[in-house]
Parts: structure tokens; sequence; C-alpha cells
């Protein structure tokens, strides 16, 4: 935050009027981006049933093997290092041969991944490889 925006946030919050109606605005916001995000899922799972049933597929295998001791899940993420529960990233996509093959990603870095091949070549095409 700049010193302008700390300055304008402090005058907010003591006017408690004012910052509760910016209380509601700001999960309001939250609220209509995650049902966003949910319905474009969603929509995505609709259109490719195949894509969406073999990357069920790659996490149960990993939940599978993270079970009986053939992976492990670090405790920090392989890109920014930050220590956290890191989520499994199928970088080489979902391919059965791949299934296995891992990026252990905190929540940001996972996502920031997922957008980028989206925005790049498109998800289901890295998932039929
Ligand atoms: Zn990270
Ligand atoms: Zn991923």
């Amino acid at each position: 935050m700049s010193e302008r925006d700390k300055r304008e946030y402090a005058a907010l919050k003591a006017d408690p009027e004012r910052y509760a109606t910016y209380l509601k605005r700001k999960a309001r916001e939250r609220k209509a981006r995650v049902e966003y995000e949910r319905s474009r899922k969603a929509r995505w799972r609709a259109n490719n049933p195949e894509a969406t049933k073999r990357i069920r597929d790659a996490g149960h295998a990993v939940e599978r093997a993270l079970r009986i001791g053939r992976l492990h899940r670090p405790r920090c993420c392989q890109k920014c290092g930050e220590m956290c529960k890191v989520e499994a990233h199928h970088h080489r996509g979902y391919a059965e041969a791949y299934w296995l093959d891992i990026e252990w990603l905190c929540p940001p870095c996972h996502q920031a991944k997922h957008a980028l091949s989206l925005k790049t070549k498109g998800r289901d095409e890295k998932v039929t490889q």
C-alpha cells in the first residue's frame, strides 16, 4: 500500500459507517469473483469431459502414491520456496506416464502456472498430449 492509500484507509477505518459499507462491498466483490471462477471451471469441465476425467485420475494417482509413500510432499514450494501445504502440479500434462511427474507448488504459484498455460496454449491441448 502506498502512503496515500494508507492514509485513506485509516480515514475509512475511522468512520464506522463508511468502513462497514466498504467491507460489505469487498465481500461482495470477493464472492462474485469466486462464483465466476467456479462457473468458468464448471463450464470447462462440461465441455471437456475426457480431460476432466484424466485430470481427476491424475489427482487420484498422486493421492495414492502419497499414501503408500511413493511420493513425498515437500514442505515448501519448488518455485518460490514458500513454506506451506504445497499442491501437486502436473507440469508435463496429464498423460498417464506423467501422473507422478509432479512439480510441488504453493497455491499462488500453482494458480499462476495454470493461468499461464491457459494463455499460451490452452489447458485442453496440454491434457490430451
Ligand atoms: Zn510458490
Ligand atoms: Zn497444476
